[in-house]
């Protein structure tokens, strides 16, 4: 059928265009029966477009594109062109970076700002980055005895589904997608329904970056459906995941049922940032605001329970509370503004029912602890004392504006109170004390640990969680790992 046609969004003033189609085949098309369905701007509620929205038809069209493409033309391009494809695209990111950050602000609510100064550029460095590994995934050769050896190649999987969260929609999206085109591998990604926006507009960049047809295919839709057909594809042969570790479940579930195909998993987090006595104080609070207030807390290795030693503790939690009431809020597009709105009323209603019940178990609210203003779905930044190890604020991810204070007195006692969760994402120290920071580093059960700073690392550095955080790794060289298939060859001469 025809391509759809583009829309104009109003994106603060200045008009930004998308199609609201199903990129399939290297296409806009619409959804079997044109159904649809609205995504809104978080400041306000406001709808801002429909867009169509896949059925599970439409997954096996997306599949018969990629499966055709992994054949065919993207099968056999070189591993030199699709390095250089991936980083043409990421060349357009930036070239586009002011109208795609737009788009992310709006659908998403980060503010502009920080959709131009991080976003952008990280997801253009991430398919720089994997552009570059295209060419440099060696295999082994090994000698077996006179007349023998071996030899391993590393294969693309095939027909790869990817399933993103709306945190950082095209980051997420580059995540996956990097490194499985680096693998030489084709793709169904599913934005997530709070915010398709920019996956829209990353398909364009894709088509114009001049990747062949049906390489990438980016769909709209909800998880129980849109999502649920992909997870359970028989031909498709991977399932990327991130999100929430309950519907990781769910996907590993129908990975299983159907036809067992490869899984990775990037779940949620409750990560431990522990202050001792004798840190930098300016370093650590430098850091650990934002360790909790980044993206209005929607990041899933948030430091969001913070021990903090004794000694320390009445200055560090002064401080920490004076900065915290200083966080300027507003909608994406004020150049003062420091945080935005949650996402949607869905997550809004869920921290602010969360913080309730730390106030009901007993907690003090030291900041925050309420929504800001009366329209958009806004919460302070919130900090609770007097918490105990149990109680729900403590356990459970928030994943808003939410964090938690614990006092404590000794190195073994942090370390087991900080291992003491489900889950096994990330996790900081702040000392001056090398022989303590490399103890401490070592004992903690998370795929991350920052020394003397909160996140930072970028695309190099392996991304993953211990226990319920995950399976596999992300970013870096270990990506490579999870759309590949080792391939030993056996010869006797
Ligand atoms: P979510 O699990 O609700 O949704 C994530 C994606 O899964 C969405 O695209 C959704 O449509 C889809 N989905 C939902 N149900 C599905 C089903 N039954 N089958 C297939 N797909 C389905 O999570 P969310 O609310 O979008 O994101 C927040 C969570 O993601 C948090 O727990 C956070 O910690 C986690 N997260 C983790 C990382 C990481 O790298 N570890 C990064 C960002 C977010």
């Amino acid at each position: 059928g025809d391509e759809v046609k583009e829309i104009e969004l109003d994106c603060g003033g200045t008009k930004v265009k998308v199609n609201p189609g199903l990129f399939i085949n290297g296409k806009f098309i619409a959804s079997e029966g044109g159904k649809k369905f609205a995504t809104i701007d978080p400041s306000n509620g406001k709808v801002i477009a429909e867009v169509y929205e896949a059925s599970a038809s439409d997954i096996d069209k997306a599949v018969d594109a990629a499966e055709a493409a992994f054949r065919g033309k993207w099968g056999s391009t070189s591993a030199n062109n699709r390095g250089r494809l991936l980083q043409a695209l990421s060349a357009l990111l930036m070239k586009n970076r002011d109208e795609i950050a737009r788009i992310e602000a709006l659908d998403n609510g980060k503010t502009f700002a920080m959709a131009s100064r991080v976003d952008i550029p990280g997801t253009a460095d991430c398919f720089n980055y994997y552009g570059g590994w295209a060419t440099k995934r060696h295999g082994k050769t090994l000698d077996l005895d006179k007349n023998t050896f071996a030899y391993t190649r590393h294969e693309p999987i095939g027909v790869c589904g990817c399933i993103i969260p709306w945190n950082f929609p095209l980051l997420m999206a580059a995540w996956k997608l990097g490194p499985l085109l680096a693998c030489g591998n084709t793709a169904v990604l599913k934005s997530s329904e709070k915010t398709p926006l920019s996956a829209l507009y990353l398909a364009k960049l894709i088509r114009e970056a001049g990747f062949p047809p049906g390489t990438v295919n980016i769909v709209s839709g909800y998880g129980p459906t849109t999502g649920e057909a992909i997870s359970s594809h028989m031909r498709i042969r991977k399932v990327a995941f991130t999100g929430s570790a309950r519907t990781g479940r769910l996907i590993m579930k129908s990975a299983a049922n159907s036809n067992l195909k490869k899984i990775s998993l990037e779940l949620g987090g409750k990560s431990p940032n522990i202050i001792f006595d004798d840190c930098n104080l300016g370093q650590a609070l430098a850091y650990s605001i934002p360790g909790l207030l980044f993206n209005a807390g929607q990041v899933c290795a948030a430091g969001t329970r913070l021990f903090v030693q004794e000694g320390i503790y009445d200055k560090f939690v002064a401080a920490f509370t004076k900065s915290m009431k200083s966080m300027k809020l507003g909608n994406q597009w004020g150049r003062s503004t420091m945080q935005g709105p949650q996402v949607d009323k869905i997550q809004f209603d869920n921290i602010l029912a969360l913080i309730e019940s730390g106030k009901k178990a007993g907690a003090t609210v030291a900041v925050g602890g309420k929504r800001h203003g009366d329209q958009g779905y806004y919460i302070e930044p919130t900090l609770f004392t007097d918490v105990t190890d149990d109680m729900e604020i403590v356990k459970k991810e928030i994943f808003g504006p939410v964090g938690v204070v614990l006092k404590f007195k000794t190195e073994e006692e942090v370390i087991r109170r900080a291992n003491d969760t489900e889950y096994g994402l990330a996790a900081a120290v702040f000392t001056t004390d090398v022989g303590k920071a490399i103890r401490v580093s070592n004992a903690l059960e998370a795929g991350t640990v920052w020394v003397n700073q909160y996140a930072g690392g970028g695309i190099q550095c392996a991304f993953g969680g211990y226990k319920q955080s995950g399976i596999g790794r992300e970013c870096g060289e270990y990506a490579l790992e999870l759309y590949t298939e080792v391939k030993q060859v056996i010869m006797n001469i």
